[in-house]
């Protein structure tokens, strides 16, 4: 028999009326004599209400303790829905990440998934009962709960389709597919098909939050047949594959991430070793360098600018200002109103010209670049916050415009 995993995002769970469609498709998919096994993340924007919860009593609350509360997001919706269906008349059970057997490390609040003791839900399964699983959870060899990181539950549902071997991992969302620019900001983004696993986890990882990448990641790992669909329209939606070069596009979209903070150390010794002294003591702390840039010596002394992800901002200036006396900087500056707006495309490789172009639209939209980083399948950009929209649809329009 079929397996279909179906994972659905805080939209399409967002109220009553949305809870009822989600359990309609499911037990539809049912119907049609496959099993199911569904991914459920927290109702609408509870994650963020949960975050705001806790910050009112303790901004510095400790990671383990906030993945603690984080997780009971998606408990709330694995019952409704169970219940929801439960009403309908199908046989379903809800499990919470570790009850489905997710064990994850231990870095709590960005965990990752080292292995899915499946057989509660096979057993399941073999009853023919639908299987409801919480996602963006699981709990580390001590039993204490981790989350997998914002967005996190689509990986929870390719990790499942994976180990299940299911036929095809459907993630329902609030648009219809993948599309060449966030398709809120850019009206005339075009959906695509097709895309490969390559282009979207670039995508993904440079902000298209529409996939969690690490969903993407295990995906082309593990070969999962993966769907971006609407679960408000019924429609087809965008296939993510190994090969897709069918559509031969140069640029295969634009993405914008204002997750992003810039820092400079100012007035670091001009010798040997200094970024690797700075970079591996960020690394020992797992902060996450991105965009590098260093000046040309002068007097003697350099500066040395990088980006990393807004919420590790101040964690990053701390760990550095401990460590004056081994860097040997003046002062740290840092910038958090910025962000990084991004093109990707496997084509980009075998066309010059294509960072210019980029270029010359953020020019004519009068966006200044602070900051520039490229690799065969993407050229970055960190600019203003306030100029991220406009600068999305200026390069949109240059590429798929003309
Ligand atoms: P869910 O709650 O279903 O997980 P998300 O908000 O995480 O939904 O992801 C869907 C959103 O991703 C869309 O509403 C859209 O605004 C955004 N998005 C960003 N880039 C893209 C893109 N290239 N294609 C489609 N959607 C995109
Ligand atoms: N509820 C979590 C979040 O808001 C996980 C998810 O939506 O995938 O980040
Ligand atoms: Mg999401």
């Amino acid at each position: 028999m079929e397996l279909y995993v179906q994972k659905f995002g805080g939209s399409s769970m967002r109220d009553a009326e949305r809870v009822r469609n989600v359990a309609k498709i499911v037990t539809k998919t049912w119907d049609q004599n496959k099993n199911v096994v569904v991914v459920v993340s927290a109702q609408g924007d509870t994650t963020d209400d949960l975050i705001a919860k806790a910050n009112e009593l303790n901004p510095k609350a400790s990671k383990r303790e906030m993945d603690v509360l984080l997780s009971t997001g998606e408990q709330i919706s694995i019952s409704l829905l169970a219940m929801t269906i439960e009403g309908m008349g199908y046989p379903v059970k809800s499990f919470t990440g570790w009850q489905a057997g997710f064990l994850t490390d231990s870095t709590h609040s960005n965990a990752r998934i080292r292995n899915i003791n499946k057989q509660r839900i096979e057993n399941e399964l073999q009853k023919r009962t639908i299987v409801i699983v919480a996602g963006f959870q699981g709990v580390n060899r001590y039993d204490d709960i981790t989350t997998l990181g914002r967005g996190g539950s689509d990986t929870s549902a390719v990790a499942l389709a994976a180990v299940l071997h299911a036929d095809r991992c459907q993630i329902y969302t609030d648009v219809d597919g993948v599309y060449t620019a966030d398709p809120r900001i850019v009206k005339n983004a075009v959906k695509l098909g097709a895309i490969s696993y390559d282009e979207m986890l670039e995508l993904a990882s440079l902000g298209a939050q529409v996939l969690h990448n690490r969903s993407v990641e295990m995906a082309k790992r593990y070969n999962v047949d993966l769907e971006v669909l609407s679960s408000l329209e019924k429609k087809p939606g965008t296939i993510i594959k190994e090969d897709a070069s069918v559509e031969k596009m140069i640029i295969r979209g634009v993405a914008k991430d204002a997750n992003v903070a810039r820092i400079s150390l100012v007035e670091v010794p001009d010798q040997p070793g200094i970024a690797f002294k700075v970079f591996s003591i960020l690394a020992s702390k797992k902060i996450n360098v991105d965009i590098i840039l260093q000046s040309i010596g002068r007097d003697g002394t350099k500066d040395i600018t990088f980006t990393v992800a807004k919420d590790h901002l101040e964690e990053t200036v701390e760990v550095l200002n401990a460590n004056r006396d081994k860097i040997g900087h003046k002062e740290v500056l840092t910038d958090d109103q910025v962000a990084k707006v991004s093109i990707v495309g496997a084509g980009m490789e075998s066309n010059p010209g294509v960072a210019s172009k980029m270029f010359e639209a953020l020019y004519s939209a009068n966006i200044n670049i602070q900051m520039i980083s490229t690799s065969e399948i993407k050229v970055s950009v960190l600019i203003d916050i306030n100029d991220a929209k406009r600068a999305v649809v200026a390069i949109h329009d240059a590429f798929y415009n003309n």
